[in-house]
């Protein structure tokens, strides 16, 4: 299986920049899974394949290009983009974003060939098909409602905590899997703004450390994302003072396989 953590900004010669400013992972140039930088980051070739996007939370960082990437495919659509989310979460992007007044209600609208948007509820707790991949959402620790997930293609399993503080649930679905040959989860904050990771619903690198403590598989590749573009130095010197094997942050723009 083959992740990419979409870059979010680019250098004054277009390299991507190292910072994750937004959220689109993008897995066997199929599914993403959050959509922020999914208009800007996405290659050519991958805006042609890519017709399923699973919507871990409303909150901005995770949609922000979501509408203009629907927009840009308008006339070009055989099938539409696929929208999987929560019921709760498809009606806050329908009410928020897709209401005609931020962005055209694209769910009510078709091209030629084709409804251009749909929502897909999924439920939390049971498996779903994204897809070629198997998914199972539970929900995490945030300030919105959101989900963690755990994604196969019958190969290889990789779990996903999106935006949360401690949490149980996501740990509970991630050792029940056979196998997890890789864990993405966030580090938002560092160490000295713990109050402020608490209240906002995020990790610091200690608070990682002990969420860490609550997982049963060992051996895995576990790749810290969501680091705060302002702290991510820091971010990444206190996640390596943890001394936890195989942990590390993840780059944007790099290609991940397992
Ligand atoms: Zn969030
Ligand atoms: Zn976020």
């Amino acid at each position: 299986m083959k992740i990419k953590l979409l870059p979010s900004t680019f250098d004054e010669r277009g390299c991507a920049s190292p910072e994750q400013r937004l959220s689109c992972f993008v897995i066997d140039d199929r599914v993403t899974i959050d959509a922020g930088s999914i208009a800007i980051g996405l290659s050519d070739a991958q805006r042609q394949t890519v017709r399923d996007v699973i919507i871990t939370h409303p909150h901005m960082d995770h949609i922000a290009t979501l509408p203009i990437f629907v927009d840009d495919l308008f006339a070009l659509l055989d099938e539409p983009v696929r929208i999987h989310a929560t019921e709760e979460v498809c009606g806050m992007i329908e009410r928020d974003i897709f209401n005609g007044t931020v962005y055209p209600p694209f769910q009510k609208f078709s091209n030629d060939r084709t409804r251009v948007m749909e929502f897909v509820p999924f439920r939390t707790g049971e498996e779903f098909r994204v897809a070629h991949l198997r998914v199972t959402a539970v929900a995490v620790e945030h300030i919105v409602p959101t989900v963690g997930m755990v994604f196969t293609d019958g190969e290889t399993s990789i779990a996903f905590s999106s935006d949360t503080s401690a949490t149980e649930e996501f740990w509970h679905l991630v050792n029940r899997q056979p196998r997890v040959d890789a864990l993405l989860i966030e580090a938002s904050f560092p160490n000295s703004l713990s109050q402020l990771a608490a209240v906002s619903g995020h990790l610091t690198p200690e608070a990682l450390r002990q969420e860490l403590g609550k997982l049963s598989h060992t051996g895995l590749e576990v790749l810290a994302v969501h680091l705060k573009p302002s702290f991510r130095e820091q971010l990444i010197r206190e996640l390596a003072d943890l001394g936890v094997p195989r942990l590390s942050a993840m780059e944007a723009g790099r290609e991940y396989s397992w």
